[in-house]
């Protein structure tokens, strides 16, 4: 079947014909029916060079023949027991060994998990109720963290379904913004559990910090007794062996980890200083549990992956990322737009507006319809985007200078039909 007609049959069976909200573009989502290195192929006959890569988890693109090497093994000596295994115990090793703030680490299934149990070990660590988000900050799809961002201070539920009575606790601030999260915490200090950050947002396109900002959110948590968390669902392993925190030299209390860390197999993680950590059951009291836990085929699929992000990987996906936005710079000033280039690393976006995006406001005022245009027409030249505005674009190790060039004579083509 052709992927018109699956989307038409998907709908019947699944809400919306998808798993997961965002990939349900219009007028209907490519099916892929498989993908190798920075290519993936639709059920259509179409390939195309991808830049989405499961929304982050890739980095070594489509699957890698070490990732499959050590799963195959794994899967023939079983796929779940539900008792410890000594791999776990090297890849918790792993990310001490590159982490700053992780002296100890909790595995689990997914990025949601992961600040769910981040939040909740605050709470309980702290004695207070409330955290911090900021607007157009993404931290998976629990009730803690739906909260409709750009609604102001107060937490308003992002989602039928969720009570007033828990986002009320959710306490919105502006990215980037000094005074704003300092007024903040004069006025609640003694209610503030945590602050939960991505330390380069991710999830409103790409934005990252402000020169000194990680360090001042680090200097006024302290002060005031509040716990940090970074939320590194996206930057951990991508930017730096170790995150956001070795790439800005800011260490938070806790982190969390998905994506990149269950080397493309579902994987999320939490981890910290020891002293927080230890409150975790069965060694502490705070309730953290789940049936796939360090399942040992994502743990596996983890090691084979870490094994492979050693430093002179970063230094070439950070010329990787630079190369093809300087690319990207130029195809705009040759097309006579001043739209923004935005990410470091292997993360980037173009936003369609110009001038800085330093918050979710900024962001917000794109040109949403401008974006669409675009990426419809890169879809059609073989390049597949995130299909919003408001998604991060990503680099693997498997994309070539070549993929890089047609991507660049794509986007200069494209951009000739947003201009119009
Ligand atoms: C993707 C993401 C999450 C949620 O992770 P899931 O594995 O999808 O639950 C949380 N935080 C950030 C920053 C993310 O990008």
């Amino acid at each position: 079947m052709i992927s018109e007609d699956l989307f038409n049959e998907a709908k019947k069976f699944l809400p919306g014909g998808v798993n997961s909200p965002v990939r349900a573009y219009k007028p209907y989502p490519f099916f892929a029916e498989r993908a190798e290195g920075s290519r993936i192929y639709d059920v259509d006959g179409n390939s195309y060079i991808d830049y989405c890569l499961a929304y982050g988890p890739l980095v070594l693109g489509h699957a890698d023949q070490s990732i499959i090497g050590a799963v195959s093994k794994q899967l023939e000596n079983g796929t779940a027991y539900g008792v410890p295994t000594e791999n776990e115990i090297k890849l918790a090793k792993q990310v001490v060994r590159r982490v700053p703030c992780a002296d100890m680490v909790r595995f689990m299934n997914s990025g949601t998990e992961a600040t769910m149990s981040a939040i909740r070990l605050a709470r309980a660590a702290t004695g207070r109720k409330k955290i911090v988000k900021f607007e157009g900050s993404y931290h998976g799809a629990h009730d803690y963290v739906l909260v409709k961002s750009g609604s102001g201070a107060a937490g308003l539920p992002d989602s039928p379904g969720v009570p007033e009575d828990t986002t009320k606790n959710t306490v919105l601030a502006p990215f980037n913004d000094e005074e704003a999260v300092a007024k903040l915490i004069e006025s609640e200090k003694d209610e503030i559990a945590a602050i939960i950050v991505e330390p380069v947002m991710g999830n409103i396109g790409c934005i990252p910090p402000k020169k000194g900002y990680l360090e001042f959110l680090r200097k006024i948590t302290a002060e005031n007794n509040i716990i940090l968390i970074f939320d590194e669902v996206i930057t951990g392993f991508r930017i730096a062996e170790g995150g956001a925190q070795e790439y800005f030299g800011v260490t938070p209390d806790l982190v969390t980890f998905g994506k990149i860390l269950g080397g493309g197999f579902p994987m999320g993680a939490l981890a910290g200083k020891r002293e927080l950590m230890e409150m975790i059951a069965p060694s502490g009291n705070v309730y953290q549990a789940g049936t796939f836990n360090g399942n040992p085929v994502s743990i596996k699929a983890g090691l084979a992956m870490l094994k492979q992000l050693d430093s002179s990987f970063y230094t070439t996906m950070n010329s990787k990322g630079q190369k093809l936005r300087k690319g990207l710079e130029d195809v705009l000033e040759n097309n006579g737009l001043n739209f923004h280039v935005a990410g470091l690393s292997s993360m980037f976006q173009i936003y369609f507006k110009e001038g800085d995006v330093l918050d979710y406001k900024d962001a917000k005022s794109a040109d949403t319809q401008g974006f669409t245009a675009y990426f419809h027409k890169l879809l059609e030249g073989g390049i597949f985007l995130p299909p919003s505005q408001f998604e991060c674009c990503f680099l693997s190790r498997a994309h070539s200078d070549e993929d890089l060039q047609i991507t660049l004579e794509n986007v200069d083509e494209a951009l000739k039909v947003v201009k119009k």
